[in-house]
């Protein structure tokens, strides 16, 4: 039925057509080839459109992409999904390239790991929050992290030769050290603490430069607290000073009695004292300071990258996000 009705309607079109001689005809072919015209040229034109707003949408995608990337590396690498997007695709801090460093492609930090929870060695590898920071601003500079383990006091030369590209160790910002290195913003605060026996008689800080004094105190060599007591004390003859290359020895010297008490960072004191028993960490104080980089005074290029990968660190929270890692609020 429904064919029957097709072709009645086909038809009486054509007989209408027919009826209106050719000119219809050829209007209808024009109007057809117009129309296709009409229609390609809309195809084209919303093709063109598209294709410009994909370019748009991807661009916008991809800077939108890098900039989240940049800003969370490592929020990212706490949630554990790091790597989706490479940090080599967003050197936000300086194009690789407009800087050199020790060995290419790599960002060489000097340390000396045996500084917990900022730097030690765990299962043969260097971790810690240096460690974590260290490879946190390399990520952002496009660069592997090499890391270079040795004495406290060989950092500065380290750094300043060249053979290392920053010196990440805990290291304290000092008017004397400034003169030899640059450093970078300070990412962490440390405290001079001082460690004594359990039933040590020195009974504050204070104790150290009374009157009459004369304790033997245990430091790390070249450390602040070497600095600091040598000036305080030993200068002044209330004292003698025992430097030893690690906190960890001048912490033994103390537990067997070849000292009073130990100048050292809080940090370590408290992971020393965890470890041994008998000892404990004066409430007082000794000097709060603040821990930076160490950088090549002759590579600027590089000490713009770094400091402006460590600033965008810091203003992200990703520098807090790994010192709460390791240290507990108190
Ligand atoms: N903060 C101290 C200093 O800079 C100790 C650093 C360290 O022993 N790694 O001297």
């Amino acid at each position: 039925m429904k064919k029957w009705i097709a072709l009645l309607l086909a038809s009486a079109m054509v007989l209408s057509m027919a009826g209106c001689g050719s000119e219809p005809q050829e209007s209808s072919q024009a109007e057809e080839s117009s129309q296709a015209e009409e229609s390609s040229q809309t195809e084209e034109s919303s093709q063109a459109e598209e294709s410009s707003q994909a370019e748009e949408s991807s661009q916008a995608e991809e800077s939108s992409q890098a900039e989240e990337s940049s800003q969370a590396d490592s929020a990212e690498a706490d949630q554990g999904n790091a790597g989706e997007e490479s940090s080599e695709d967003a050197p936000t801090a300086s194009e690789p390239g407009s800087f050199t460093t020790a060995v290419e492609g790599k960002l060489t930090m000097a340390t000396n790991a045996a500084f917990p929870p900022y730097e030690y060695v765990e299962g043969g590898e260097i971790a810690g929050i240096d460690a974590e920071i260290a490879a946190a601003i390399a990520g952002k500079l496009g660069l592997d992290l090499l890391i270079d383990d040795m004495e406290f006091d060989s950092i500065t030369e380290a750094v300043k030769s060249g053979k290392a590209d920053l010196g990440l160790a805990g290291m304290t910002v000092t008017p004397d050290r400034q003169e030899e290195v640059d450093f970078t913003v300070s990412y962490a605060t440390g405290v001079q603490v001082v460690i004594v026996t359990e039933d040590s008689a020195i009974a504050s800080v204070d104790d150290l430069f009374a009157e009459g004094a004369s304790h033997v105190i245990g430091v790390q060599r070249n450390t602040t607290g070497d600095i600091y007591t040598t000036d305080d004390i030993e200068d002044e003859g209330l004292g003698t000073i025992d430097r030893y290359s690690k906190g960890a020895e001048a912490v033994q010297a103390l537990k067997t009695g070849k000292v009073d008490c130990v100048v050292i960072d809080n940090e370590p004191a408290k992971a020393f004292v965890a470890e041994v028993e008998g000892l404990k960490i004066l409430e007082t104080e000794y000097v709060t300071e603040d821990y930076a980089a160490a950088m090549s005074k002759d590579n600027k290029a590089l000490y713009d990258a770094v400091n402006a990968a460590l600033q965008e660190l810091i203003a992200d929270g990703t520098i807090q996000g790994i010192i709460d890692k390791y240290i507990s609020a108190e």
